[in-house]
C-alpha cells in the first residue's frame, strides 16, 4: 500500500464523496457509520460531497439514515446545489431546460430559476445531469434548445457511477448524448471542477491545505481534490483499484483499503 505520508496530523476538516466511500447502492461500506459518528464525536467540520445530481439533500439524509449516519441536511452538498448556486449567480431566474431529477429541479426553483420542459419556452440555460427517467423527448427539447442558442451546462461529468451489479451509465453518458446531438460541449460544474471545491470550503470555513478530500474516484475526487489544493485521500471501496495507481496522473497523499483503515490511522495521529 504506497501511503505517500504517514500520518494524517495537521488534517482539520474533511471533505466525503458518498457513492463508493460510505455506500454502494444501498450496501453500507466498511467503516462508515464509525467514521462518521468519529467525526461527529471529536467536532470535526465536515460535509458530505456528491457528483450525483438526482437525489435532494433529504433524500440522502433519509438513505444515510437508513444505513445507521444520522447527518443534517446542510452536511450534504451536491452538483445539483452547486449547479443552481452557479446560475442563480449569473443569471437570476433564468428560464432553464432540465434533464435530470428532483434533485435538480428542486435545487434550481429553489434558488428562483425557471423551469421549462420545451425547446419552444426559449431555454436561455440546459442543465444536463444523470436522469433515470430519461426520455428520447428530454434528449430532442434539449438537443434544440442548445441548437438554438441555449448555454450547455452538465451538473457532473461522472460516465457511470457503481451499484451491486457493476457501474451504471451516469451524467455523463446524458451529456455526451446532448453533446454528440448539439456539436456543443457543456460547462461542467461538479468534481473535479475547482468551483464546487471552492463552495464547499466556503461552507466548512476552513483553508485547503488544512482539508481532506476522501473519495474513490481519481479522475474527479482526487485529481480535483488536488487541483483545488486540498490534501487527499483515496479509499479503495470504489471505482479506482490498487492496481491503477501506477498509471495515475496524480498520486493521492494517502491510500487506503477502507473507512475502518482510515480512522484507525487518524486515531493514532
Ligand atoms: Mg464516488
Amino acid at each position: 500500500m504506497p501511503l505517500v505520508s504517514p500520518s494524517l496530523n495537521g488534517l482539520r476538516a474533511f471533505i466525503l464523496d458518498m457513492d463508493g466511500v460510505l455506500y454502494e447502492g444501498e450496501a453500507v461500506l466498511p467503516g462508515a457509520v464509525e467514521f462518521i459518528t468519529r467525526l461527529q464525536a471529536t467536532g470535526t467540520p465536515f460535509l458530505m460531497l456528491t457528483n450525483n445530481a438526482v437525489r435532494t439533500p433529504g433524500q440522502y439524509v433519509a438513505k444515510l439514515a437508513r444505513m445507521g449516519m444520522s447527518v443534517a441536511e446542510d452536511r450534504i452538498f451536491t452538483s445539483a446545489l452547486a449547479t443552481a448556486d452557479y446560475l442563480a449567480g449569473i443569471a437570476p431566474g433564468a428560464r432553464v431546460l432540465v434533464v435530470g431529477q428532483d434533485g435538480l429541479l428542486d435545487a434550481l426553483r429553489a434558488r428562483g430559476l425557471t423551469l421549462v420542459t420545451h425547446a419552444d419556452d426559449k431555454p436561455e440555460f440546459v442543465v444536463a445531469g444523470l436522469d433515470m427517467t430519461l426520455t428520447y423527448d428530454k434528449l430532442r427539447e434539449a438537443t434544440w434548445a442548445i441548437r438554438r442558442g441555449a448555454t450547455f451546462i452538465a451538473s457532473n461529468p461522472d460516465v457511470t457511477y457503481p451499484t451491486e451489479r457493476g457501474e451504471a451509465p451516469g451524467a455523463g453518458a446524458v451529456v455526451a448524448a446532448l453533446q454528440a446531438a448539439s456539436g456543443v460541449v457543456p460547462r461542467v460544474i461538479g468534481k473535479p471542477e475547482p468551483g464546487i471545491f471552492a463552495q464547499v470550503l466556503a461552507r466548512l470555513g476552513t483553508a485547503a491545505q488544512e482539508t481532506a478530500m476522501v473519495g474513490d474516484r481519481m479522475e474527479t475526487d482526487i485529481v480535483g481534490g488536488a487541483r483545488a489544493g486540498l490534501r487527499t485521500i483515496l479509499v479503495l471501496t470504489g471505482v479506482t483499484r490498487e492496481a491503477d495507481l501506477p498509471h495515475l496522473p496524480v498520486q493521492p497523499d494517502w491510500v487506503f483499503p477502507d473507512l475502518t483503515a482510515l480512522a484507525a490511522a487518524w486515531r493514532k495521529t
